[in-house]
């Protein structure tokens, strides 16, 4: 845990969230501020910064942020209709958490690309 990152904090439960799902290693919940009808942000338990940072040794990790995005997509009925998955790495992207997280979006449909 890095104890000044807030997704580390809400992981320890030190902080609130609105949880959507746990698994062993990921935990989804709602965005705070969302974007879409339906904004979940599933991230890892274990600390990463961004995508970028990702190795060959997260890769069951990120086998099972990728599971439980689905799994949200099923439960908020988006599986059918389509959702988008986004990982922001960098300024250009507007990434402000450095605490990886992948957007689970949906509930209306979308442009490409994105503006
Ligand atoms: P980024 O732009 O870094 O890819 O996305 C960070 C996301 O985290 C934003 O969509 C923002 O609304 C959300 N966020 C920021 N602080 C909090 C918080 O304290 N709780 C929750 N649930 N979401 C947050
Ligand atoms: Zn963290």
């Amino acid at each position: 845990m890095v104890t000044d990152c807030l997704f580390c904090r809400i992981v320890a439960g030190e902080l609130p969230c609105n949880e959507v799902l746990s698994t062993p290693n990921t935990l989804a919940f709602r965005d705070i501020n969302p974007a879409m009808p339906t904004h979940v942000l599933v991230i890892p338990k274990i600390h990463v910064p961004d995508a970028a940072q990702l190795g060959g040794e997260h890769g069951p990790m990120l086998a099972e942020m990728l599971r439980t995005a689905h799994q949200v997509a099923e439960q908020e009925d988006l599986a059918e209709r389509g959702y988008r998955l986004v990982f922001n790495v960098g300024a250009d992207s507007g990434n402000t958490i450095g605490h990886l997280h992948l957007h689970v979006l949906g509930g209306r449909a979308m442009g490409w690309p994105p503006g």
